[in-house]
């Protein structure tokens, strides 16, 4: 079929015109990792927080880091981004997050967890290197939930300071993207989550599925701060990846690219598709496509205008 025909192409994400755009997997446990399989360049988002959930107690240093040594391995020396714990909110925890807080999402969260928890950090963080003796590799670390320079300074000391070589944090608070410049100065990468920018931009949960023509990356307010973010990355010279859902809409990840995004990760399923619509298209066209989609005045209008100037089978 055509779409076993897309599966088999695993060679590297890339324009029409030659400009590399690096395919990246989702994943939450050394498992997926080992199903990634030739599809992804590498793991672009590792949700470390399944290893933590439904547990009574936190997962020791060593427990820790034989999962993220499996995961490395079988990601074969491939890139691997792990995100660090990212509880609170729709992932609550038995032993360290607040469950009476009248608003979640926008309470003790992601790396906030840091005030009240330093040390799951701390032993996430040592685990990590730990992982990295064990296998010769070295993952890329980011936090989640980040909306300030300072908590991206404070992080990347921590980690730089356990032995990690190349931090990063999550833009997903409008904050951090309206500022994404003092971010960057503070961290070596970026990674958009667009799924949380929407969320919080839109102010709009993103479970309530009542409420899905808001919480749409479509919406030209959220496509402003993926811009602005991709800004700052092209002028520092950093690299800014997405790895929320809208990395998997291969029209979406053409507007993205043409925002300057560096690197896209999805679920691995949705990668082949994505790969064949880059492949489509010149990094010129996907300018020309992001521009129409941030010219536009409405969430449809701006899909429509990316829709109109592409290849007809994307
Ligand atoms: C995101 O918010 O887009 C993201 C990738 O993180 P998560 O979905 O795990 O919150
Ligand atoms: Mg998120």
């Amino acid at each position: 079929t055509a779409q076993a025909a897309l599966a088999e192409d695993t060679s590297p994400g890339a324009t029409s015109d030659g400009h590399a755009v690096a395919l990246l997997a989702n994943i939450g446990t050394a498992a997926d990792a080992e199903r990634v399989g030739a599809g992804a360049e590498g793991v672009g988002l590792f949700r470390t927080e399944v290893l933590f959930l439904e547990r009574v107690q936190a997962p020791t240093v060593e427990e820790q880091a034989d999962a993220y040594a499996a995961a490395l391995r079988a990601a074969g020396g491939r890139k691997v981004v792990v995100r660090t714990l990212d509880a609170g909110a729709d992932k609550p925890l038995a032993f360290a997050t607040f469950p009476d807080e009248e608003n979640p999402a926008l309470g003790v969260r992601g790396y906030r967890l840091v005030r009240s928890h330093p040390e799951l950090l701390d032993t996430q963080l040592a685990a990590l290197v730990r992982a990295q003796a064990a296998t010769g590799a070295t993952p890329w670390v980011m936090a989640p939930m980040i909306a300030t320079p300072d908590e991206a300074r404070a992080f990347a000391q921590r980690a730089r300071a356990a032995g990690v070589a190349t931090v990063g944090v999550m833009v997903e608070v409008p904050a951090a993207a309206l500022r994404a410049a003092d971010i960057l100065a503070e961290v070596d990468f970026v990674s958009i989550g667009t799924n949380d920018l929407a969320q919080y931009t839109m102010a709009t949960d993103r479970l309530r599925g009542e409420l899905a023509d808001l919480l749409d990356v479509w919406q030209p307010a959220v496509l402003d701060l993926v811009a602005a973010t991709a800004r700052a990355g092209r002028a520092t010279r950093k690299p800014v990846g997405v790895c929320g859902e809208s990395a998997a809409d291969p029209l979406m990840a053409l507007v993205l690219v043409g925002l300057g995004v560096t690197s896209l990760s999805a679920a691995p399923g949705a990668l082949p598709a994505v790969r064949h619509a880059l492949r489509r298209h010149t990094q010129q066209r996907c300018e020309e496509i992001a521009d129409a989609a941030l010219g536009a005045r409405t969430a449809p209008e701006a899909r429509a205008a990316a829709l109109a100037l592409v290849d007809a089978d994307v």
